[in-house]
């Protein structure tokens, strides 16, 4: 078999250490896993009565088209139905952006680090990446404007940005979309939107009037908790979605995940809570690196990029055998940091002790 030499150059993507694994091969009862940004409070609890009426129809294919998400997820965003595209996750419509506009001898913009799956998805459709360090941990969108040329034909914007945390604010990308020609698409991924609180986040949806070269992707995996059933979605023009429709696999997303994502959306005191809690939480876990010491970027989302200053791949495995998964910065582009999810305050009282106990023993060293 020979495959295409440019998918050999894609990392295979390490998720997060599962729970199960990690308590067999270190004998622990109990692991807590902040290490992949799920929402320790799970999904609405109406979702399971949306989803138990669904399985009666398992040997339907689902619709394809998600006409009934899509007329309410329309009069939520108030937005036209034509505007939406639905993905199996989020992830899948960064994957049908990079099909539809990237190939070799274009390229793309995005900063780095970010969210890997911009990069990998360019790589496999052959397109150069221009990747922009980040600055304190924030986009720098001046040096990403200028970095443009006439091949670009993709922008990539992670706000907040995965794995640092941080926000690009109204004025910064008000006077960024000013700079980018009208031809560039410029995605911006808003994985984490229902977690910010920060005033001067860009509300995007009303841009979209101005700015036609403009997709939004938020996703039901974060804050809403659906992670397991994969439904995301991109907000654009309809010539954006069109684009996006001839790529599109025809039964992308399943009946069970629209169904899920429809009741999950009439629950918006359930986000509103996880929202609340999530700040409180957060608020604690940063108190204590102040306490110790340690520094970290200021996040709008449910996790935070710590620096631990100690090798990332020591700090994970000392924190893994007290039963704590976390994501180690070395495979984010952050040597030194590790990235943890905000917990329950139960979990945070676990977390915190044990992160104390990493600092406090390395400090005896
Ligand atoms: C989690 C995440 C996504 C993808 O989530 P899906 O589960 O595929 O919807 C996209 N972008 C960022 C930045 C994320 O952190």
């Amino acid at each position: 078999m020979i495959p295409k030499q440019r998918i050999l150059d894609v990392p295979i993507y390490q998720p997060g250490k599962p729970i199960d694994e990690v308590k067999r091969e270190l004998g622990l009862t109990e692991v807590i896993k902040l290490a992949s940004n799920e929402n320790p409070f799970g999904c609405s609890p109406k979702v399971k009565e949306a989803l138990a009426a669904e399985l009666n129809t398992l040997a339907v294919y689902p619709d394809g088209g998600s006409m009934q998400l899509r007329e309410e997820l329309a009069a939520f965003l108030q937005v036209d139905p034509s505007q939406l595209i639905f993905g199996n996750g989020s992830d899948e419509i960064v994957l049908m952006i990079s099909r539809a506009y990237l190939s070799e001898g274009t390229n793309t913009v995005m900063a780095t680090p970010t969210f890997s799956q911009y990069r990998s998805n360019a790589k496999i459709e052959g397109a150069e990446l221009i990747e922009v360090p980040l600055k304190d941990g924030v986009h720098d969108l001046d040096a990403m404007a200028e970095a443009i040329n006439s091949q670009t034909r993709v922008v990539w914007v992670c706000n907040p940005n995965n794995p640092s945390g941080t926000i690009v604010t109204e004025s910064e990308l008000l006077a960024f979309l000013d700079k980018v020609p009208r031809d560039v698409l410029v995605v911006m991924d808003e994985a984490y939107y229902e977690y910010v609180v920060a005033e001067d986040y860009p509300q995007t949806i009303p841009l979209l009037d101005k700015y036609p070269n403009l997709i939004i992707l938020r996703t039901f995996s974060k804050i809403y908790g659906l992670a397991a059933l994969r439904i995301g979605y991109g907000v654009a023009h309809a010539n954006i979605v069109g684009h996006l429709n001839h790529v599109r696999e025809p039964f992308n997303t399943s009946s069970l995940a629209q169904a899920a994502a429809r009741t999950a959306l009439t629950d918006q005191e359930f986000v509103r809570s996880c929202r609340e809690q999530n700040r409180i939480n957060l608020k604690r876990m940063t108190d204590k690196f102040d306490e110790l010491g340690l520094d970290y970027f200021p996040t709008q989302t449910n996790f935070v990029l710590v620096n631990m200053k100690e090798d990332s791949d020591v700090v994970f495995r000392k924190l893994l055998a007290q039963g704590l998964i976390v994501r180690s910065g070395n495979a984010l582009g952050f040597p030194g940091y590790q990235r943890i999810t905000v917990g329950t305050a139960e979990q945070n009282d676990k977390l915190l002790t044990a992160v104390e106990t990493v600092v406090r023993e390395a400090l005896k060293q």
